[in-house]
């Protein structure tokens, strides 16, 4: 199958569906390719009390449903897929490829946000080794998975802000959470830093790292194996939940040698813009942010690419 637009939007958070709202009420009628997660991040939190106009707060996953459903009142196609290669070279039409075909495009609009880091130890995620902890007792998301672990002792892996975030908001449930970081500084702000210290039930295991998790995979995680990162001893201890707070990644694997990237792997944009260095080519969202990584602020840079890119196909008719 191949097909042609004017516009191809790739991704769907907070960012690719605005994106797809403004290119379709600007009669661009955009095909938007929604990924393996579509509505992005938010699909696996809970409350969100910080987007605008909803003053008494609005799930993840129905806020996302309501910018979905907003680009697609107004002509966006959405497409299930995955994307599996991109050609930037001497376009426009720019070359999407899923594994349903090649769509082409005078424009593209990146919106594939980011990840979660994990750590990268076996059993972490399913995979051809069998399966994973993931959902059995890990969690990269306290929003999402903390009211799993009611009056449990926990461990959160990381010294930023996430970490102090997650620990802070884990302590709502949980009877006992210890932060293990690998350093003895924290990275986090000082703001989050205090609140975490104050905190009575929170701990710190300073200089340690998680070496392996115990347990039964895809069934239940009893227990890790830390390292001091000092003196390199190992330990065992028994743990109710282990949650991962060591940052994002962005998603951008496929652009790996096609743009410019940042050293954290984060797409490089003009200054106050989303045009990238390859003209018709636009990102916006978490992709290119690894600053302010909100939802609103993602909103309003798929608002910018998607104004960018209209006046970029309007440049090139005739
Ligand atoms: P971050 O600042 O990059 O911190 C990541 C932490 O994880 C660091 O302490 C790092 O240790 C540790 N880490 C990384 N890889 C590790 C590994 N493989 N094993 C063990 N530890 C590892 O990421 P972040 O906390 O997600 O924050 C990212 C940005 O978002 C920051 O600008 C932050 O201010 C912002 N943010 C703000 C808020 C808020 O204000 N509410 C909340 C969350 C995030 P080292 O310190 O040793 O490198």
């Amino acid at each position: 199958m191949s097909s042609d637009s004017n516009l191809i939007i790739i991704g769907s958070g907070p960012a690719g569906y605005t994106a797809a709202l403004y290119a379709s009420r600007a009669n661009l009628n955009p095909m938007l390719i929604e990924g393996a997660q579509p509505g992005g991040q938010l699909m696996i939190t809970t409350d969100v009390e910080n987007y605008p106009g909803f003053p008494e707060g609005i799930l993840g996953p129905e806020l996302m449903q309501r910018f979905r459903d907003q680009a697609v009142r107004f002509g966006t196609e959405i497409v299930t897929g995955w994307v599996t290669d991109v050609d930037f070279e001497g376009g426009p039409p720019f070359t999407v490829t899923t594994a349903q075909g090649e769509h082409r495009a005078g424009a593209v609009i990146i919106s594939t946000g980011a990840s979660a880091r994990l750590l990268g130890l076996p059993h972490e995620e399913p995979s051809a080794d069998g399966p994973g902890f993931m959902g059995h007792g890990l969690s990269a998301c306290a929003t999402c998975d903390g009211f799993f672990f009611r009056e449990k002792e926990v461990l959160v892996v990381g010294g930023g802000d996430s970490a102090m975030e997650e620990a802070t908001f884990l302590t709502r449930f949980c009877s006992k959470v210890t932060i293990v970081h690998r350093r003895e500084e924290l990275r986090a702000s000082k703001i989050m830093q205090d609140r975490a210290m104050a905190n009575e039930k929170i701990d710190f295991m300073w200089n340690t790292t998680i070496a392996a998790y115990l347990g039964t995979p895809g069934e239940r995680l009893t227990g890790v194996r830390l390292e001091d990162t000092v003196t390199g001893e190992l330990r065992e201890q028994e743990t109710g939940g282990v949650f991962i707070g060591i940052g994002h990644v962005p998603n951008t694997q496929i652009f790996e040698g096609k743009l410019a990237m940042d050293d954290k792997g984060y797409l490089v944009t003009q200054p106050g813009q989303a045009a990238t260095a390859i003209k018709g080519v636009f990102a916006c969202g978490d992709v290119q942010d690894s600053y302010y990584r909100q939802a609103v602020t993602a909103a309003g840079s798929g608002c910018m690419a998607a104004i960018e890119a209209e006046r970029w196909l309007e440049s090139q008719e005739g």
